[in-house]
């Protein structure tokens, strides 16, 4: 007989918003020395994790088909290291994650931090940097906040998806936890959120910090921090101004490569009207100079900043690097220091729904790499 119970909380047929508690029955909720166990929270949002293929050897082009329900129940043993409740809040490939529904985990994580220890967020790993990011930003809390996925779906050999959710749990679960920012559970690894970086688009050990390295280690049932706790250097809070609707301004990446078409840029500024442009440079801050003239002007005539950032993995864009056009008053040239394109563009948009000047935003984005 199984020892779960599990609670709807909402209407079951609402399969777009279900909530479950599972309470374990009263043997399990203490532990064995007789202490409460933590009160975690998983929310669903999808991703391979919540896939399932139509062969144990499929590793690609499956689809998001499983609930956290069901992802939970799979889990042998997760009940004997807190007390646990999920809420299936998304069930969608990442690549579809926007305004809207970034929105949706940002209001699950506000409405459930208060009440839990510990929050596991199930996410797609193809833009779980920027999700992670953006929590980083926008959520003030000393709890952890634990983000897994997989990147083989539930239903390949050596699926990654069970043990990386268990680890999640038992990492948010675990007082060392708290303190760190936003964490990502994968592989045996704990790495920070806010450095997070997906580099391999196939195997298990895709996520990694370059340059500034993992967090912990996790063995059997335990986690092994390298570090005590600390944010990463120059985390601001940013927070979601009251109110807002969570129509964010437009800001585009463009790539940097051989042969740039520097024609683009004036449908961006003057037709599609960008409030702000991300640059994945090809160096260390270089585009052509043709390229670097055009998107000054533009910049400068819209008034609209532009962050120069690099397609590079590792390394920084400081402010040295930018372009240098002398003699001109205005500038809204803006160095990215080591975030990538796509964590540019999240942190340009929190300071521009903040209506932060441009110098101001420059300040910000000098303070994620503690540059000047
Ligand atoms: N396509 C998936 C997603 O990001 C990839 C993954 O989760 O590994 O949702």
């Amino acid at each position: 007989m199984s020892d779960i119970e599990v609670d709807f909380h909402h209407d079951p047929n609402d399969i777009e918003h279900m909530q479950f508690d599972i309470r374990y029955r009263s043997s399990s909720i203490n532990s064995s020395s007789g202490q409460t166990l933590p009160k975690i929270k998983i929310l669903g949002t999808g991703g391979t994790i919540a896939s399932k293929g139509t062969s144990a050897h499929q590793t690609a082009g499956y689809k998001v088909d499983l609930t956290i329900e069901e992802m939970v129940q799979s889990i042998p043993d997760l009940g004997s290291t807190c007390e646990l409740s999920y809420e299936q809040i998304l069930n969608v490939d990442s690549k579809e994650i926007g305004a809207k529904e970034l929105q949706v985990i940002y209001n699950a994580v506000v409405d459930n931090i208060e009440e839990y220890d510990g929050l596991v967020i199930t996410h797609g790993t193809d833009t779980m940097e920027e999700t992670a990011f953006f929590l980083q930003f926008t959520i003030k809390t000393s709890k952890p906040v634990v983000m897994c996925g997989s990147m083989r779906p539930s239903t390949a050999i050596s699926s990654d998806g069970p043990m990386n959710l268990y680890q999640a749990v038992v990492i948010a679960s675990h007082p060392e936890s708290r303190d760190r920012g936003i964490l990502v559970a994968f592989n045996d690894r704990v790495i920070s959120g806010y450095f997070l970086k997906k580099s391999n688009a196939n195997s298990l050990d895709t996520f990694n910090a370059i340059g500034q390295g993992y967090l912990g280690n996790f063995v059997n049932n335990q986690i092994y921090y390298y570090f005590p706790p600390s944010k990463p250097m120059g985390v601001s809070y940013l927070p979601i101004p009251p109110g807002f609707d969570f129509q964010f301004p437009e800001v585009t990446v463009l790539f940097g490569h051989q042969g740039f078409n520097d024609d683009l840029l004036p449908l961006l500024f003057d037709s599609i009207k960008i409030k702000g442009l991300v640059l994945a440079t090809m160096g260390a801050g270089s585009m052509k100079d043709t390229t670097n003239k055009v998107v000054f002007e533009l910049s400068n005539k819209f008034k609209v900043p532009v962050i120069y950032s690099k397609r590079s993995m590792d390394g920084m864009v400081t402010v040295g690097s930018l372009p240098k056009f002398e003699g001109s008053p205005c500038n809204n040239l803006i160095a990215s220091g080591s975030l990538s394109p796509q964590k540019s563009r999240i942190l340009l948009q929190l300071c521009l729904i903040n209506n932060f000047s441009v110098d101001t935003i420059k300040s910000y984005f000098k303070k994620v790499y503690g540059g000047s």
